[in-house]
Parts: C-alpha cells; sequence; structure tokens
C-alpha cells in the first residue's frame, strides 16, 4: 500500500464574511483555490461574546452541498421553504444546496464558546440542478469508535464497521473527528485516488516526518495507508475525503456552476427570486 503523505500545508487565512464574521478559511483561499470536489473550507470560532452576534443574513446557495460541524455553541438557522433548526454541539448538517437555497446561519455561544467547521463539497453538472435536500443529525445520533488512545466521531463514511448516519451518495465523502492521546498514532486506510486533507484545530501532530501545526490544513498526496502521530499535548483534527468530480468549476461567490452562462443564469434568478424551484426534504433527528 503506498503511504499518503503531505502534499501541501496551508495556513488558516483570515477572511471576514456574513454580516462582519471572521472566519479562517484554508480549502478557497489564493494558496488553495480547491481541492476537488471540496471548495471552501471555513474554521468559525470565538471566545468574545461580543464577536459573530451578526452570524450570517439571508444568503443564497446554488450547485453545491454545504457541510456544517458544530463544535461548540449552536447554530440557529432557518430558510426561505420554511426549514427551521438549531444545531447543537456536536451536531452536524448536510444540505443539498442543488438547484437553490436561500438560508441564514447565526451562530450562538453557550458559555463564552462557538466553534466549529463548515466545508462546501461541489456536486457535478449532472446534479447541480437537482432538488434541494437536507440531512441533520444531533451529537447523540453520530456513531463515535472508542479505543485505546482514540476517539473517532463519525460524521461521513465509514470507520472501524460503523457507518456514519449522514449519507453523501454522489462525491461519497468520509468525514471524521479524531481525537488523539499523547503521542498515540492513528492509522486508516483510503481509496488511493480520493483527495483528502487533515485540519488539527486542538493540539499537534506528525505525518511521515512533517509537523502539522494547529489551525493548519495537509493536503495529502494520493495513496491508500495513513498514519498520524499526536504531538505531547494530544491531537484533534478533522479528517476529510472524497472522489474528485473532475469538471470545471466556475464560481461566482455562493453560485458554483460549470458555465459562466449557468452562473449569470443563477445571478438572474436570484435577482428575479425564482433561485428557490422546490421545498428540501428534511432527514433529521433534531
Ligand atoms: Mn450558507
Amino acid at each position: 500500500m503506498t503511504a499518503r503523505s503531505v502534499k501541501q500545508l496551508i495556513r488558516a487565512h483570515a477572511v471576514t464574511e456574513g454580516a462582519g464574521v471572521t472566519v479562517h478559511r484554508t480549502i478557497g483561499t489564493p494558496a488553495l483555490r480547491n481541492l476537488d470536489p471540496f471548495l471552501m473550507l471555513d474554521h468559525f470560532g470565538s471566545d468574545d461574546p461580543d464577536e459573530y452576534i451578526a452570524g450570517f443574513p439571508d444568503h443564497p446557495h446554488r450547485g453545491f452541498i454545504t457541510f456544517t460541524y458544530m463544535l461548540d455553541g449552536h447554530m440557529l438557522h432557518q430558510d426561505s421553504m420554511g426549514n427551521r433548526g438549531d444545531l447543537r454541539a456536536g451536531g452536524a448538517q448536510w444540505m443539498k444546496a442543488a438547484s437553490g437555497v436561500i438560508h441564514s446561519e447565526m451562530p450562538q455561544q453557550t458559555n463564552g464558546l462557538m466553534r466549529g467547521f463548515q466545508l462546501w463539497i461541489n456536486l457535478p453538472a449532472s446534479e447541480k440542478m437537482s432538488d434541494p435536500a437536507y440531512q441533520e443529525f444531533s451529537a447523540e445520533a453520530i456513531p463515535e469508535a472508542n479505543t485505546e488512545g482514540e476517539r473517532v466521531r463519525i460524521l461521513l463514511g465509514e470507520y472501524a464497521g460503523q457507518r456514519g448516519v449522514i449519507e453523501d451518495p454522489i462525491t461519497e465523502v468520509q468525514y471524521l473527528d479524531v481525537a488523539l492521546e499523547s503521542q498515540h498514532t492513528f492509522s486508516h486506510t483510503l481509496r488511493n485516488d480520493d483527495s483528502a486533507f487533515v485540519y488539527v484545530f486542538e493540539g499537534s501532530a506528525t505525518l511521515g516526518a512533517t509537523p502539522l501545526p494547529q489551525h493548519s490544513l495537509a493536503v495529502l498526496s494520493p495513496g491508500e495507508a495513513l498514519a498520524l502521530t499526536a504531538g505531547p499535548d494530544g491531537a484533534r483534527f478533522i479528517l476529510v475525503s472524497g472522489k474528485p468530480v473532475r469538471e470545471p468549476i466556475v464560481q461566482y461567490g455562493p453560485f458554483v456552476m460549470t458555465t459562466r452562462e449557468e452562473v449569470e443564469q443563477a445571478m438572474r434568478d436570484y435577482r428575479d427570486n425564482s433561485l428557490v424551484r422546490k421545498k428540501a426534504a428534511m432527514r433529521s433527528s433534531i
């Protein structure tokens, strides 16, 4: 088996989004425009009660999936089709915007804390104008694999014979939240040609001889075998992989299509109030 190594290390870049919210972006910056099928990764977090109050008021999406994972705090959300909910700590939301969704996402602190991730997953052209769909599950519904020195939460895909409750059938994304004790080594097998990355958000880790500092994203080389070792203070990271779409990407903000004409159509539809075509179906445990 070929071992995965670090192909590129990206330092998070502070970006202002929504109504003045600072997020730490890695995928979707000049250093890494995309990592097919991943279009963007934002890590949001605050321990300042005055920050994040504004949140992300009504905004559109078309042509891709947003996947939101809350670590601390919670996120009130509401969309133009009547869905609303409160994504709590440890819970995750998979929203296939596809042909169009307009929604608001308002992060809230709990005991002064709010932390999470949002990942944008591209859709192939054949799925971009399909109907929107939601899957949202609370922390209790997310399976965990606990063994000596490690705890793995399975958000998407499979690990150690357990399957996550949220299905990502198109690009078959695997999304794990891995916590390791000091010096523990985590080993895993990935599909050889899947795009894959690791983002360390607590402690530190090494992959081969490469140190992975906190708040850095490591793009992995192709291969199957992956081994990561926690630093002296342990490590917590997300490990995400998925099948590349291998199609042109034409993006204008929240519209991601395969041609310029389709992006212009999305802008016209949004302006004409016809972006939202169908109410999303919801699968949820909340
Ligand atoms: Mn959004």
